[in-house]
């Protein structure tokens, strides 16, 4: 049986595939990726920044990302390419977060770990005493 789902972009229900986005989206977005691509190829636009290329594309920067996370848009090739990182506006060119945050997120979670582990030690101890 299809599956029914809600388009991640513009809320249409639609059969669900192998996308998150209907196929009117899709659409779209091939569309949108043709008129970047056509951009960028051009020897002279080859290191835009992103605020160029949505300014002359119109082109939303969401997309754009997206291109790029999907390796749609290789920052190999195109080498000013990047996107804000998640937590410090850094830019980067994969992933989430840029390497410092991914550092400090990597921090606090063996912190946290650490923590939970402490306080499985000392309930561990306060059941022993209970016996
Ligand atoms: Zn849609
Ligand atoms: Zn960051």
């Amino acid at each position: 049986m299809a599956e029914i789902a809600n388009c991640a972009r513009c809320d249409a229900v639609f059969v669900k595939g192998i996308r998150d986005i209907c196929p009117d989206c899709h659409k779209e977005e091939e569309k949108a990726f043709d008129i970047v691509y056509q951009f960028l190829r051009q020897k002279k636009n080859r290191e835009a920044t992103m605020a160029e290329i949505v300014e002359a594309t119109g082109v939303e920067e969401a997309w754009i990302i997206k291109f790029i996370k999907e390796k749609r848009l290789l920052t190999t090739q195109f080498p000013s390419l990047n996107f804000p990182c998640e937590k410090c506006g850094d830019p980067i060119t994969q992933g989430r977060l840029c390497s410092s945050c991914a550092k400090e997120l990597k921090l606090e979670l063996e912190l946290h770990e650490k923590q939970q582990k402490q306080e499985n030690e000392k309930r561990k101890t306060y059941y022993m005493f209970d016996n």
